[in-house]
């Protein structure tokens, strides 16, 4: 791996005001970091409550591959899904838009990462003060001061409310206000006449008209209908309204900045001009190479972002964005002579530059660099291959006169050489050729690769729980206190997707749920599965095969195995005690592992996934390679240690910032609420965590690692047990070894020695059946039937076998003794065939006989000729009846060859 580039970081370390590029605007302009805050602090004065950004990769929302937009972090809160805690919030949210990739580097506003300022209403204010509050934001010299002459603003054709707000209120000039169709100006994007149902509402766009054109900022949502099936009276007001707005932090960088483009603000311009220095070109953002530097920057940014939350490139989803957006950099490094892995090199300027909002991508400058430095080695290595396969298809098509890239010939480029079917078809666009992607698909598909566009927000699924989160909170977990609630209600029942109101005992055969008013058992969340034991009330007996999370809910999955179960039901739900220990020891143990591994192999051995159970634990930490037998021993002995020293486990709830500074570890990616459970063992394990554990280490009794094996590139796993599965472990093995001994008739501890002995008499054995199947003589015995003549062993004989068998005995003789000369021959008389093989050891050889000459002289007798070297040879014969006078002249002629050497 080439050595991490460090220019980067040096250059910006002071700050950007000393920064070696420093344009007269940089100096006097508000800097993006000052932007962001003042927005943030603006909304504040309006009672938003500020929320920190979403995750980019929104784990949790199985409908994204990436956060898109500001409001997706508050889908349940406009969908009045869940209990409102606040009413009006404003974020800064980190996004990223797939669909604007071929933007990127053509367009001055847009990226694929970018950074969107949000304030929402969750059917609190509405769409006069959204308007008002984002005027004052942008016009008063308290705040922007951008000049109202400069500023337009776009409504819905017929939403009148607006234009009274923008003309009578804000005083809008008329001509400053533009009227658009439901394409442009409605969410979702022609919602009223397409769909889908549910909740829409117009929008207003704010544009801002500079030297250089005009660039739309901030769009303004209301969400205000409820669409009930096609046109026309479809669009019902909803009872509660909401609001969602987005503004571009870059683009109105770009616009208080006075500069032409977002890649020239103050966060940006720096990479920019990085990106040039680290493929030598210098920034002209005029020509081709500046488009390309644009797309570097843009490109390295989105996916430090995306790595930093673990996304590694891959055929899949997210990892297939972050390689494709990689791959699409390096080619056009390429194309611009770059032959050596120079992206990593960016990473560090990225968290540079982006240091003030996420200080937390300092820290994993250098894992995030050698991903990165990966995948550009790997493109790297086939990208000239592909480039001159490209060309050759290109010519042929020319050829042929075909006008489309054809799906057999991408999916033989990305399976082959590794290119994105995208980064084809933008080459094959460049020629104004066109591409197949149904073909492709077509071709992919037993391939299983996913494509990675696709963003649909997917806000309308069913949900049987739908009624019962709107009326109630959820259920409340006692599960960290206690085992057994005694009074606790039955508030819902699931049977077949429905909610019902009983359930009898003969009605079902499927699992059903049940869910309590207050509940002892944990739902499966955060690795740590779910628990299981009984909920008994009078007349009903249910069992608990599984519990799980659902929103603020827990569900009781199991059977009703006596009587009735009715809503409103008293109840008492009681956890399987063992089970529950078992699995506290397993998770208890997990954070001493997790520490063990932060310490044995090093500060990125950090957690990427866990599965925790009944004394039974698997968890998977980044790790580039193997674990050492010896690592893995002291990762073991290490655990244990802490086991024995009986450190106190205690948790403690706190505020995020607290949590943080109290040094308790986060996982990147990791979407954490406002007030965190903090688990701490002693002084040394401190985790966000919301599992259940133990109360001293010492109760984890004992931890023993089974295997240690790869998930993924760059990931490792560790399969362990913890108590009794380990005191169950030892007595199966030593069970094992009672039986092995047993059976060979020795005590366990003789056993290896036993088994080696073994081993060596079977491989003799089996040498011997070799020999005996070939049916000759053994080599003992034709040493033994040897003649000696001066000192020579003499081995002449017929035996069985083909070339092969005779040449290998003739080794084995010499091996064994000498001087020697053996001449091996045997007979097929059904095909006439003689075969006649001559060896002498290599101290005849030296005294001058040869044993062509001496095969030769006895394969005349059968009417054969023969060749080889002088210390082997063989010679074929078609007078089987003459064998026996063969080897008599074979005799005479050694005893000649002997007395004259
Ligand atoms: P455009 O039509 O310019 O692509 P949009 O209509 O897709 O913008 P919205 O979905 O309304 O934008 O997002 C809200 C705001 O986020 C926009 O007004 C803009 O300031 C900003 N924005 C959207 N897409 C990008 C992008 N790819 N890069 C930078 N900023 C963006
Ligand atoms: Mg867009």
């Amino acid at each position: 791996m080439a050595p991490l580039f460090t220019i980067p970081h040096g250059r910006y370390d002071k700050g950007f005001d000393t920064a070696i590029y420093t344009p007269p605007w940089a100096r006097e302009t508000m800097k993006t970091d000052e932007l962001r805050e003042k927005y943030l602090a603006f909304f504040e004065t309006k009672g938003c409550v500020r929320r920190p950004s979403d995750v980019l990769v929104p784990r949790w929302d199985p409908s994204v591959l990436f956060t898109p937009a500001g409001m997706n972090q508050f889908k349940d809160h406009f969908l009045g899904r869940c209990k409102l805690e606040f009413t009006r919030a404003t974020t800064c949210q980190k996004c990223l838009r797939t669909g604007d990739i071929d933007n990127v580097g053509r367009t001055a506003y847009h990226h694929t990462f970018f950074e969107m300022m949000g304030n929402f209403s969750f059917g609190d204010y509405f769409k006069r003060e959204a308007i008002h509050w984002a005027w004052e934001f942008l016009t008063s010299s308290k705040w922007l001061g951008l000049p109202p002459e400069k500023l337009s603003a776009t409504i819905y054709l017929d939403d009148e409310e607006a234009a009274r707000i923008w003309l009578d209120e804000i005083k809008l000039a008329p001509e400053r206000l533009q009227r658009l169709g439901e394409d442009e100006n409605f969410w979702p994007a022609n919602a009223p006449s397409q769909g889908p149902d549910g909740v829409c509402g117009p929008c207003s766009e704010i544009y801002y008209h500079t030297a250089f054109g005009q660039v739309e900022i901030w769009n303004l949502v209301f969400t205000q209908f409820n669409r009930v099936g096609d046109p026309p009276n479809n669009l019902r007001p909803l009872p509660s309204k909401n609001i969602d707005t987005g503004m571009g932090l870059e683009r109105t960088a770009s616009v208080l900045q006075g500069v032409e483009s977002n890649f020239h603000i103050d966060i940006l311009r720096p990479l920019v001009e990085a990106s040039g220095e680290v493929c030598g070109v210098s920034y002209n953002p005029e020509d081709e190479n500046g488009r390309r530097l644009r797309r570097i920057a843009d490109h390295v940014r989105a996916c430090t972002f995306a790595i930093h939350e673990n996304v590694n490139p891959g055929n899949k989803k997210q990892g297939y964005v972050v390689r494709r957006l990689l791959r699409r950099a390096v080619l056009d490094g390429h194309q611009m002579g770059v032959r050596e892995p120079f992206l990593h090199k960016l990473v560090g300027c990225v968290a540079e530059l982006m240091k003030k909002p996420y200080p937390e991508l300092g820290e994993t400058v250098a894992s995030v660099a050698s991903v990165i430095v990966n995948e550009e080695t790997n493109f790297l290595a086939t990208i000239d291959d592909g480039l001159n396969r490209i060309e050759r298809i290109f010519d042929q098509m020319k050829r042929q006169r075909r006008g489309i890239v054809s799906g057999a010939e991408a999916a033989d480029m990305f399976q082959t050489h590794g290119f994105p079917p995208e980064l084809f078809e933008t080459l094959a666009a460049e020629r104004n050729l066109t591409f197949d992607w149904n073909g492709f698909r077509d071709e992919m598909e037993q391939h299983g690769i996913e494509s990675g566009g696709g963003q649909k927000v997917e806000l309308f699924r069913h949900d049987p729980l739908e009624a019962l989160k709107k009326a109630l909170h959820g259920s409340r977990f006692l599960g960290y206190e206690t085992l057994e609630a005694r009074d606790a209600k039955v508030i819902g029942i699931i049977a077949n997707d429905q909610l019902c109101d009983h359930v009898d005992e003969v009605d079902h055969e499927h699992p059903i749920v049940v869910v309590l008013d207050q509940t002892p058992f944990y739902g499966e969340m955060g690795g740590q599965v779910g628990d299981r034991g009984e909920i008994k009330g009078t007349g009903f007996r249910f069992q608990v095969i599984d519990a799980q999370v659902d929103g603020a809910f827990t569900l009781h999955r199991g059977h009703l195995r006596e009587g009735r179960i009715e809503l409103g039901a008293a109840a008492t739900a009681r956890v399987d005690t063992e089970r529950r220990q078992g699995i506290r020891r397993a998770h208890s143990a997990t954070h001493l592992l997790h520490y063990a591994l932060q310490k044995h192999l090093g500060k990125h051995a950090l957690q990427q996934g866990s599965k925790v159970d009944d004394d039974w634990l698997r968890f998977d930490f980044a790790n580039p390679a193997a674990i050492s037998v010896e690592d893995l021993i002291r990762i073991e002995d290490e655990v244990n240690a802490k086991i024995l020293t009986g450190a106190p486990i205690a948790s403690t709830n706190q505020s995020l910032a607290e949590a943080r500074k109290a040094g308790a570890m986060m996982l990147f990616g990791e979407k954490y609420p406002d007030v965190v459970r903090m688990v701490a063992i002693g002084d040394f394990s401190k985790e966000l965590c919301g599992g259940t554990h133990l109360s001293n280490s010492a109760l984890v009794g004992i931890f023993k690692i089974l295997s240690e094996e790869s998930v993924a590139a760059g990931t490792r796993r560790i399969t362990a047990i913890t108590g009794r599965r380990v005191l169950e472990n030892i007595r199966h093995v030593q069970t094992i070894l009672a039986q092995a001994g047993a059976a060979m008739r020795v005590p366990p501890e003789e056993l290896p020695d036993r088994i080696e002995t073994l081993a060596k008499e079977l491989r003799q054995l089996k040498k011997q059946v070799v020999a005996g199947s070939r049916g000759g003589p053994s080599i003992d015995q034709l040493i033994a039937e040897a003649t000696e003549l001066a000192g020579v062993k003499v081995v002449i004989a017929e035996v069985p076998g083909g070339p092969n068998d005779l040449r290998q005995l003739i080794d084995q003789l010499r091996r064994k003794v000498a001087p020697v000369a053996v001449l091996l021959a045997n007979r097929q008389e059904e095909e006439q065939k003689v075969t006649l093989i001559a060896g002498l050891s290599r101290d005849l050889v030296q005294r001058g006989l040869d044993a062509v000459k001496w095969v030769r002289a006895a394969a005349s007798v059968v009417d054969g000729g023969g060749g080889g070297r002088s210390d082997m040879a063989q010679a074929g014969g078609k007078l089987p009846e003459n064998l026996p006078a063969a080897l008599e002249v074979a005799r005479s002629e050694i005893e000649k060859l002997l007395s004259a050497g």
